[in-house]
């Protein structure tokens, strides 16, 4: 019997409304065997997750992960980590700059924010969600608690999209850096959701033999909403780069209701266990 695996996913330690326990006994329920917990630019949910898999006799598999926010040619880009040490140094001094340059946004983006009509502070924000490394989504849940917009998808399209009047930009570690990084540390740096970016199939190609230089080492071709045709180019493409192949679905809990961990959207999903034997990940 095939068993499945889900190798993407957030917890309330970064924009995900289920808590890491909470995705361990989750996990156990759909019966994957095993899943990556891949937060944005954090770790601190690593640790609890495992321990809660200990608790519940060492099923599911709980995969240490991060996903980087990097930047290639001013697009956003997404590195996955897998299987590397949350505690490594480099790591952790990495995390500890973004985290200070996150304060400072956080700050400037509440202004805008008050100024657009909806008071709001930082210490309002982290009280709220007291676990989170804060950015725009918990603005946006802020404003819809407070009736200022109808929904989160309301606040991105009129005030904290990347051209919207409450967007503060900050500085991202360039892709090939965030690759590095990620190998410092002991762990399998993999390009996340390929198609998310809007690059035409040449530069896509170009990009991921870029990445493969500096060290890639996965391609994330099995995701949420990805068509079978879509997983079978980006898997030829993953061949031609000597890159192994990974899926996850991206879940988010409530911030993202559509997707459903393990299984994706409308259940077009099934990433099965034997990829990561085949990635050489454990
Ligand atoms: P930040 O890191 O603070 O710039 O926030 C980026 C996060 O905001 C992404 O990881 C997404 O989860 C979320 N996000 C970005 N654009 C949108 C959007 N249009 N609608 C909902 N969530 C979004
Ligand atoms: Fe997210
Ligand atoms: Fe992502
Ligand atoms: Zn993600």
């Amino acid at each position: 019997m095939t068993e499945f695996i889900d190798l993407h996913v957030h917890s309330t330690c970064s924009d995900g409304t289920l808590t890491p326990e909470e995705l361990v006994q989750l996990s156990a329920a759909k019966g994957l065997r095993a899943f990556a917990l891949t937060d944005h630019d954090q770790v601190s949910g690593i640790e609890r997750a495992r321990r809660e898999a200990l608790r519940l006799g060492g099923s599911p598999q709980v995969i240490p992960g991060i996903e980087i926010s990097s930047e290639w040619q001013n697009s956003e880009i997404h590195i996955l980590g897998y299987d590397l040490d949350p505690a490594h140094p480099a790591l952790q001094s990495y995390l500890d700059e973004f985290l200070k340059e996150r304060e400072d946004r956080n700050r400037k983006m509440a202004e805008k924010i008050t100024a657009a009509g909806c008071p709001v502070t930082v210490e309002e924000v982290t009280e709220r969600f007291p676990e989170a490394v804060l950015g725009r989504p918990h603005y946006a849940r802020i404003m819809v608690e407070k009736g200022f917009v109808t929904s989160v998808a309301a606040a991105f399209q009129q005030y904290l999209g990347d051209q919207g009047p409450c967007y503060v930009n900050r500085r991202r570690i360039p892709s090939r850096d965030a690759v590095q990084l990620i190998l410092s540390c002991g762990g399998h740096p993999v390009l996340a959701h390929p198609l998310q970016y809007g690059f035409s199939k040449d530069r896509l190609e170009s990009f991921a033999q870029l990445l493969k230089d500096s060290g890639l080492e996965g391609m994330e071709c099995l995701y949420s909403g990805y068509s079978v045709s879509d997983s079978e180019k980006l898997m030829q493409l993953a061949k031609r780069h000597g890159l192994f192949v990974t899926g996850g679905s991206d879940f988010h809990g409530a911030n993202k209701p559509q997707i459903e961990l393990g299984t994706g959207i409308n259940g077009n999903l099934a990433v099965p266990y034997s990829l990561l034997s085949d990635a050489g990940i454990c």
